[in-house]
């Protein structure tokens, strides 16, 4: 169980996160929904131990409190962000970049392991393990920027706006992507401004506004209440 307790986060005077609390089960898949500016990367990255501003409250995992550890302890208690944006080396090959993802001790004992764990899950990769990265399309780079994440193994996968700017066909193999890997046991927190892409992905919803919670219920309670999409969703 990861727990996020009263959490608020502040950059000098702006509170971008005010009083938030979340819980996600083991093996469930939740979403934070919100427009931009929401506050939805700084919540993922205060859970990541990431964070650029203050935090107060507290996130734990499994009853331990994450509260002061370092973001390598955080990946080496099980918690992985992949954040928004493609994170990955441009001038080196696709196996190069899954290798550096296993970096944490948890990932390096296990790394060909790993490695071949990761590959069964995208093919793609696998065809094309020597491509150098800045010449794959900007899915690709998503799913191998995903992928060096699961080579560190977490058994929390933070995802900061998977489906933003890619293709409708991309966004739908990213979200049954994630319906694998919660097959395969893994807790998923999402951060998306696109409910649609949650649907059937995801299992609850939590949407904020300028950093409040504003609603929290099933994603299909949220589907059927027009008067909280119209307001806080752009759909
Ligand atoms: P987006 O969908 O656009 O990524 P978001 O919901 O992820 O938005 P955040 O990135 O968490 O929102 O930002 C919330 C607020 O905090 C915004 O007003 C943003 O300008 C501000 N903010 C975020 N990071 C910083 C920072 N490092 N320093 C100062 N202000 C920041």
């Amino acid at each position: 169980m990861l727990t996020v307790d009263h959490l608020s986060v502040s950059y000098g005077q702006h509170r971008a996160l005010d009083d938030v609390s979340v819980k996600i089960a083991k093996g469930e898949v939740a979403v934070i929904l919100g427009a931009n500016g929401a506050g939805k990367s700084s919540l993922l990255r205060a859970i990541a131990g990431l964070s650029e501003g203050h935090a107060e409250g507290d996130i734990s995992f499994n009853g331990v409190s994450l509260i002061g550890l370092s973001p390598d302890d955080i990946v080496t208690a099980g918690i992985a962000l992949v954040p928004e944006g493609r994170a990955i080396f441009g001038d080196l090959n696709v196996e190069e970049n899954l290798r550096l993802g296993a970096y944490s001790e948890r990932a390096r004992a296990n790394e060909a392991a790993n490695l071949d764990r990761v590959l069964t899950l995208f093919p793609k990769l696998r065809e094309r393990r020597k491509q150098i990265t800045r010449t794959m399309s900007g899915g690709e780079q998503q799913m191998l920027t995903i992928a060096r994440t699961l080579m560190g193994n977490p058994s929390v996968l933070l995802l900061d706006e998977p489906s933003e700017g890619l293709a409708p066909v991309i966004v739908e193999r990213i979200g049954e992507l994630i319906l694998q890997l919660r097959d395969l046991g893994a807790t998923v927190l999402l951060a998306e401004q696109n409910m649609h892409f949650c649907l059937g992905i995801a299992s609850h919803a939590t949407v904020i506004d300028k950093g409040e919670i504003v609603y929290a219920d099933t994603i299909e309670a949220l589907r059927a209440n027009e008067a909280v999409t119209q307001k806080y969703l752009a759909i």
